[in-house]
Protein backbone atom coordinates (compact mmCIF):
# COMPACT_ATOMS: atom_id res chain seq x y z
CA UNK A 1 0.00 0.00 0.00
CA UNK A 2 0.77 3.66 -0.45
CA UNK A 3 0.89 4.69 2.38
CA UNK A 4 2.85 1.91 4.12
CA UNK A 5 4.50 2.96 7.54
CA UNK A 6 2.41 5.74 8.40
CA UNK A 7 -0.02 4.09 10.96
CA UNK A 8 0.75 5.61 14.54
CA UNK A 9 -1.17 7.30 17.46
CA UNK A 10 -1.83 10.84 16.31
CA UNK A 11 -1.24 13.10 18.15
CA UNK A 12 -4.60 15.37 18.33
CA UNK A 13 -6.18 15.56 21.72
CA UNK A 14 -10.31 16.64 22.67
CA UNK A 15 -8.69 19.85 23.66
CA UNK A 16 -7.51 19.88 20.11
CA UNK A 17 -11.42 19.96 19.01
CA UNK A 18 -14.03 23.10 19.63
CA UNK A 19 -17.36 22.12 19.74
CA UNK A 20 -18.08 18.82 18.94
CA UNK A 21 -19.06 17.91 22.69
CA UNK A 22 -22.29 15.60 21.44
CA UNK A 23 -20.28 13.89 18.42
CA UNK A 24 -17.69 12.76 21.75
CA UNK A 25 -20.25 11.07 23.94
CA UNK A 26 -21.08 9.24 20.13
CA UNK A 27 -17.47 8.02 20.25
CA UNK A 28 -17.28 7.51 23.62
CA UNK A 29 -19.35 4.43 23.59
CA UNK A 30 -19.19 3.23 20.14
CA UNK A 31 -15.31 3.53 19.70
CA UNK A 32 -12.95 4.45 22.33
CA UNK A 33 -13.98 2.27 25.11
CA UNK A 34 -14.60 -1.19 22.78
CA UNK A 35 -11.02 -0.71 21.88
CA UNK A 36 -9.73 0.00 25.67
CA UNK A 37 -12.29 -1.95 27.38
CA UNK A 38 -12.98 -4.53 24.76
CA UNK A 39 -13.52 -7.60 27.58
CA UNK A 40 -16.25 -5.33 29.35
CA UNK A 41 -18.32 -4.85 26.28
CA UNK A 42 -17.74 -8.55 25.24
CA UNK A 43 -19.45 -9.60 29.00
CA UNK A 44 -22.27 -7.74 28.18
CA UNK A 45 -22.80 -8.49 24.56
CA UNK A 46 -22.94 -5.07 23.16
CA UNK A 47 -22.72 -5.53 19.30
CA UNK A 48 -21.00 -2.38 18.04
CA UNK A 49 -21.09 -0.93 14.60
CA UNK A 50 -17.46 -1.79 13.15
CA UNK A 51 -18.09 1.87 11.09
CA UNK A 52 -19.28 5.14 11.48
CA UNK A 53 -20.05 7.86 8.78
CA UNK A 54 -19.19 11.54 9.80
CA UNK A 55 -21.10 14.00 7.01
CA UNK A 56 -21.47 17.75 6.90
CA UNK A 57 -19.54 20.71 5.22
CA UNK A 58 -15.96 21.01 4.72
CA UNK A 59 -12.93 22.01 7.18
CA UNK A 60 -15.88 21.57 10.56
CA UNK A 61 -13.43 18.97 12.00
CA UNK A 62 -14.34 15.43 10.82
CA UNK A 63 -10.90 14.58 10.36
CA UNK A 64 -9.69 16.12 13.40
CA UNK A 65 -12.15 14.10 15.64
CA UNK A 66 -11.28 11.03 13.77
CA UNK A 67 -7.79 11.63 15.03
CA UNK A 68 -8.62 12.32 18.30
CA UNK A 69 -10.59 9.53 19.19
CA UNK A 70 -7.65 7.81 17.76
CA UNK A 71 -5.76 9.28 20.14
CA UNK A 72 -7.97 8.84 23.19
CA UNK A 73 -8.36 4.84 22.19
CA UNK A 74 -4.51 4.93 22.34
CA UNK A 75 -5.10 3.49 18.50
CA UNK A 76 -3.40 3.51 15.44
CA UNK A 77 -4.93 5.26 12.81
CA UNK A 78 -4.57 4.54 8.98
CA UNK A 79 -5.71 7.87 6.80
CA UNK A 80 -6.37 7.13 3.28
CA UNK A 81 -8.25 9.18 0.64
CA UNK A 82 -11.33 7.53 -1.11
CA UNK A 83 -9.93 8.14 -4.88
CA UNK A 84 -6.50 6.41 -3.58
CA UNK A 85 -8.40 3.01 -3.35
CA UNK A 86 -9.37 3.34 -7.38
CA UNK A 87 -6.32 2.01 -9.36
CA UNK A 88 -6.92 1.89 -13.14
CA UNK A 89 -4.83 -1.60 -13.16
CA UNK A 90 -7.65 -5.14 -13.04
CA UNK A 91 -7.45 -6.19 -9.69
CA UNK A 92 -5.19 -3.57 -8.12
CA UNK A 93 -8.19 -1.64 -6.24
CA UNK A 94 -9.22 -5.12 -4.63
CA UNK A 95 -5.40 -6.02 -3.42
CA UNK A 96 -5.36 -2.65 -1.93
CA UNK A 97 -8.63 -2.71 0.05
CA UNK A 98 -7.99 -6.44 1.31
CA UNK A 99 -3.60 -5.11 1.92
CA UNK A 100 -5.57 -2.24 3.74
CA UNK A 101 -7.72 -4.22 6.56
CA UNK A 102 -5.02 -7.11 7.08
CA UNK A 103 -2.34 -4.23 7.78
CA UNK A 104 -5.22 -2.58 10.11
CA UNK A 105 -5.64 -6.14 12.21
CA UNK A 106 -2.07 -6.30 12.33
CA UNK A 107 -1.81 -2.92 14.03
CA UNK A 108 -4.78 -3.20 16.06
CA UNK A 109 -6.26 -1.47 17.94
CA UNK A 110 -6.64 0.74 14.81
CA UNK A 111 -8.71 3.02 13.18
CA UNK A 112 -9.23 3.27 9.85
CA UNK A 113 -10.02 6.60 8.26
CA UNK A 114 -11.88 6.72 4.53
CA UNK A 115 -11.42 10.57 3.87
CA UNK A 116 -13.36 11.76 0.82
CA UNK A 117 -15.48 7.93 1.23
CA UNK A 118 -18.17 9.11 -1.53
CA UNK A 119 -15.52 8.54 -4.34
CA UNK A 120 -16.41 4.98 -3.63
CA UNK A 121 -19.76 5.64 -4.67
CA UNK A 122 -21.60 3.50 -7.61
CA UNK A 123 -24.35 6.00 -7.95
CA UNK A 124 -21.93 7.80 -9.94
CA UNK A 125 -21.89 6.90 -13.61
CA UNK A 126 -18.46 8.03 -14.57
CA UNK A 127 -16.27 6.04 -16.63
CA UNK A 128 -14.45 4.47 -13.61
CA UNK A 129 -17.99 2.62 -12.44
CA UNK A 130 -16.54 -0.64 -12.77
CA UNK A 131 -13.53 -0.01 -10.91
CA UNK A 132 -15.79 1.86 -8.37
CA UNK A 133 -17.89 -1.26 -8.08
CA UNK A 134 -15.38 -3.75 -7.33
CA UNK A 135 -13.38 -1.56 -4.74
CA UNK A 136 -16.84 -1.18 -2.68
CA UNK A 137 -17.22 -4.78 -3.20
CA UNK A 138 -14.30 -5.59 -1.58
CA UNK A 139 -14.84 -2.97 0.90
CA UNK A 140 -18.15 -4.97 2.09
CA UNK A 141 -16.62 -8.31 1.95
CA UNK A 142 -13.94 -6.85 5.05
CA UNK A 143 -16.82 -5.14 6.58
CA UNK A 144 -18.70 -7.64 6.61
CA UNK A 145 -15.98 -10.04 8.01
CA UNK A 146 -17.24 -9.98 11.65
CA UNK A 147 -14.82 -12.30 12.88
CA UNK A 148 -11.60 -11.10 11.66
CA UNK A 149 -12.38 -7.20 12.30
CA UNK A 150 -11.06 -7.14 16.21
CA UNK A 151 -9.78 -3.97 17.21
CA UNK A 152 -10.26 -2.42 13.88
CA UNK A 153 -13.22 0.56 13.48
CA UNK A 154 -13.57 2.36 10.29
CA UNK A 155 -14.65 6.00 10.37
CA UNK A 156 -15.76 7.68 6.89
CA UNK A 157 -16.30 11.21 5.98
CA UNK A 158 -17.88 13.01 3.44
CA UNK A 159 -18.81 16.13 2.42
CA UNK A 160 -21.82 14.59 -0.40
CA UNK A 161 -23.87 11.98 2.06
CA UNK A 162 -26.66 12.05 -0.91
CA UNK A 163 -24.29 10.15 -3.12
CA UNK A 164 -23.02 7.20 -1.11
CA UNK A 165 -23.36 4.46 -2.12
CA UNK A 166 -26.40 2.57 0.20
CA UNK A 167 -25.18 -0.93 0.41
CA UNK A 168 -22.01 0.66 2.45
CA UNK A 169 -24.39 3.01 4.75
CA UNK A 170 -26.76 -0.39 6.09
CA UNK A 171 -26.29 -1.39 9.25
CA UNK A 172 -22.81 -3.35 10.24
CA UNK A 173 -21.16 -1.53 7.47
CA UNK A 174 -20.74 2.87 7.97
CA UNK A 175 -24.52 1.61 9.61
CA UNK A 176 -24.07 4.87 12.14
CA UNK A 177 -24.37 8.46 10.61
CA UNK A 178 -23.12 11.87 12.19
CA UNK A 179 -23.83 15.54 11.28
CA UNK A 180 -20.41 17.39 12.04
CA UNK A 181 -22.05 21.03 11.44
CA UNK A 182 -21.00 24.14 10.54
CA UNK A 183 -19.92 25.78 14.10
CA UNK A 184 -22.21 28.43 15.43
CA UNK A 185 -20.71 31.48 17.76
CA UNK A 186 -20.80 29.44 21.14
CA UNK A 187 -18.73 26.71 18.95
CA UNK A 188 -17.30 28.98 16.75
CA UNK A 189 -15.79 30.15 20.81
CA UNK A 190 -14.61 26.81 21.64
CA UNK A 191 -13.31 26.19 18.39
CA UNK A 192 -11.13 29.68 18.28
CA UNK A 193 -9.83 28.57 22.12
CA UNK A 194 -8.78 25.37 20.71
CA UNK A 195 -7.23 27.07 18.18
CA UNK A 196 -5.26 29.55 20.52
CA UNK A 197 -4.09 26.67 23.51
CA UNK A 198 -0.42 26.77 22.88
CA UNK A 199 -0.48 30.57 20.93
CA UNK A 200 -0.04 34.01 23.10
CA UNK A 201 -2.78 35.76 22.51
CA UNK A 202 -2.78 38.75 24.59
CA UNK A 203 -4.94 39.21 27.68
CA UNK A 204 -7.00 42.40 26.00
CA UNK A 205 -8.02 39.82 23.22
CA UNK A 206 -12.19 39.11 23.63
CA UNK A 207 -12.13 36.23 21.75
CA UNK A 208 -15.53 35.45 22.54
CA UNK A 209 -16.65 38.93 20.66
CA UNK A 210 -14.11 37.98 17.95
CA UNK A 211 -16.45 34.46 17.61
CA UNK A 212 -19.40 36.27 17.16
CA UNK A 213 -18.23 38.94 14.89
CA UNK A 214 -17.38 35.32 12.92
CA UNK A 215 -20.89 34.26 11.29
CA UNK A 216 -20.70 31.53 8.69
CA UNK A 217 -16.71 30.95 9.39
CA UNK A 218 -15.94 26.95 9.50
CA UNK A 219 -13.69 25.48 11.75
CA UNK A 220 -11.28 25.35 8.65
CA UNK A 221 -11.94 29.62 8.22
CA UNK A 222 -10.97 29.97 12.05
CA UNK A 223 -8.01 28.09 12.29
CA UNK A 224 -6.90 30.76 8.66
CA UNK A 225 -7.91 33.60 10.70
CA UNK A 226 -5.51 32.50 14.06
CA UNK A 227 -2.91 32.45 10.97
CA UNK A 228 -3.50 35.57 9.81
CA UNK A 229 -3.22 37.23 13.24
CA UNK A 230 0.41 35.44 13.47
CA UNK A 231 1.59 36.76 10.26
CA UNK A 232 0.18 40.83 11.54
CA UNK A 233 2.14 40.10 14.68
CA UNK A 234 4.95 39.06 12.89
CA UNK A 235 5.09 41.95 10.24
CA UNK A 236 4.48 44.78 13.19
CA UNK A 237 7.34 42.93 14.92
CA UNK A 238 9.57 43.22 11.70
CA UNK A 239 8.79 46.91 10.99
CA UNK A 240 8.35 48.14 14.34
CA UNK A 241 10.33 50.91 14.83
CA UNK A 242 10.56 51.11 18.14
CA UNK A 243 13.58 48.25 17.71
CA UNK A 244 12.61 47.82 21.71
CA UNK A 245 9.57 46.42 20.88
CA UNK A 246 9.62 43.52 23.23
CA UNK A 247 5.94 42.66 23.12
CA UNK A 248 5.30 39.31 21.76
CA UNK A 249 1.64 38.67 21.89
CA UNK A 250 -1.19 38.88 19.44
CA UNK A 251 -2.82 42.14 19.95
CA UNK A 252 -6.66 43.22 19.44
CA UNK A 253 -5.36 45.24 16.25
CA UNK A 254 -3.91 41.84 15.06
CA UNK A 255 -7.25 39.93 14.65
CA UNK A 256 -8.70 42.75 13.24
CA UNK A 257 -5.84 42.83 10.57
CA UNK A 258 -6.83 39.08 10.06
CA UNK A 259 -10.74 39.33 10.31
CA UNK A 260 -10.42 41.87 7.14
CA UNK A 261 -8.60 39.34 5.14
CA UNK A 262 -10.32 36.46 6.02
CA UNK A 263 -13.90 35.66 4.47
CA UNK A 264 -15.96 32.29 5.11
CA UNK A 265 -15.54 29.77 2.72
P1 LIG B 1 -12.97 18.25 4.78
O1 LIG B 1 -14.39 17.83 4.59
O2 LIG B 1 -12.58 19.42 3.92
O3 LIG B 1 -11.98 17.12 4.75
P2 LIG B 1 -12.94 18.25 7.66
O4 LIG B 1 -14.32 18.37 8.19
O5 LIG B 1 -12.28 16.93 7.70
O6 LIG B 1 -12.90 18.89 6.24
P3 LIG B 1 -10.71 19.11 9.22
O7 LIG B 1 -9.68 18.64 8.24
O8 LIG B 1 -10.92 18.31 10.42
O9 LIG B 1 -12.08 19.31 8.46
O10 LIG B 1 -10.40 20.62 9.62
C1 LIG B 1 -9.39 21.38 9.01
C2 LIG B 1 -8.69 22.25 10.04
O11 LIG B 1 -9.61 23.24 10.54
C3 LIG B 1 -8.25 21.48 11.26
O12 LIG B 1 -6.95 20.97 11.11
C4 LIG B 1 -8.31 22.54 12.36
O13 LIG B 1 -7.17 23.37 12.33
C5 LIG B 1 -9.51 23.39 11.93
N1 LIG B 1 -10.76 22.92 12.54
C6 LIG B 1 -11.87 22.50 11.89
N2 LIG B 1 -12.85 22.17 12.73
C7 LIG B 1 -12.36 22.36 13.98
C8 LIG B 1 -12.90 22.18 15.29
N3 LIG B 1 -14.14 21.73 15.50
N4 LIG B 1 -12.09 22.47 16.34
C9 LIG B 1 -10.84 22.95 16.16
N5 LIG B 1 -10.28 23.13 14.95
C10 LIG B 1 -11.03 22.86 13.86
Amino acid sequence: LRREGFSSVPNVKWEDVGGLDCLREEFEYSIITPLKYPEVHKTFEVVNEIGILLFGPPGCGKTLIAKAVANEAGANFIHIKGPELLSKFVGESEREVRQLFSRARACSPCIVFFDEVDALSTKRDSEGGSVVERVVNQLLIELDGADQRQGVFVIGATNRPDVMDEALLRSGRLGKHLYVPLPGANERFSILKALVRKKPVDSTVDLRAIAEACENFSGSDLATLINETAKAAVKEKLTSVEATNDDNTYKPRHFKIAHSKVSPS
